[in-house]
């Protein structure tokens, strides 16, 4: 009996220890949101989900303003402590179920939403740009304001529509293509996607 109760305790440590692991590959050390591991994922099950319902998927792609100009500013630990910041304000405002926050990379994060149309995913895109912007993070490099801004690019698409096997990408592409015309039409602002995005990335 003792030896059956030791095994199961073994066991039971095991598992709590694989679950742990699993959860880690999965989150960004540094702001403890999601990974870009996690996110690739979920998009992919959010997809999945999306095509059954007949219902949309959006994707924010959020990328902190000046940001080199802000390690140079005030060092990069400070930096890592802002991107702390910024992620955990944000994180605060995502309520709903299967809504994710990943750091995407660098000073870039990613937000996806599944079921939200254009309208919604803009709300939720300027309700995340005003969080940010409440915590009045000095940025004494910044071009573009004197606190900590965020550049968004915002898409939404229904499901329905891009039933191949690319579609994860036409969310990223559209996301991406509208977060450069952010920044290039003066930063700290939120920017759906549209037709004129493309024009702007490819000339
Ligand atoms: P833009 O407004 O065009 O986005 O300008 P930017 O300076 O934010 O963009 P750029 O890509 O030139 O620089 C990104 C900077 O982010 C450079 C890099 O050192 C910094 N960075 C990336 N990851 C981290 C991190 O984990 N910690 C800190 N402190 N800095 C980081
Ligand atoms: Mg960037
Ligand atoms: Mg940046």
């Amino acid at each position: 009996v003792q030896d059956i109760t030791d095994g199961k305790h073994t066991e039971d440590e095991l598992g709590r220890y694989r679950n742990a692991l699993e959860s880690q590959v999965r989150m960004d050390p540094l702001t403890q949101v999601a990974n870009r591991l996690a996110l690739d994922e979920a998009v992919a099950r959010a997809w999945s989900q999306a095509l059954r319902e007949g219902s949309s998927l959006a994707l924010l792609m959020i990328d902190v303003d000046h940001f080199k100009a802000y390690n140079d500013s005030y060092g990069h630990v400070a930096g890592d402590q802002c991107l702390q910041q910024v992620a955990t304000a944000m994180s605060a405002l995502l309520g709903r179920a299967g809504d994710l926050l990943a750091r995407y990379g660098g000073e870039e994060f990613a937000v996806l939403l599944p079921g939200a149309d254009a309208p919604a995913a803009m709300a939720v895109a300027l309700r995340l740009q005003d969080a940010v912007r409440q915590l009045a993070l000095p940025h004494r490099g910044s071009a573009c304001c004197d606190s900590v801004t965020l550049s968004m690019g915002v898409t939404s698409l229904q499901a329905a529509h891009y039933p191949g096997a690319d579609a994860a990408q036409a969310l990223f592409q559209q996301a991406d293509a509208a977060l450069y015309t952010a920044k290039q039409t003066g930063r700290n602002r939120v920017v759906l996607f549209g037709a004129d995005c493309m024009q702007a990335l490819h000339s």
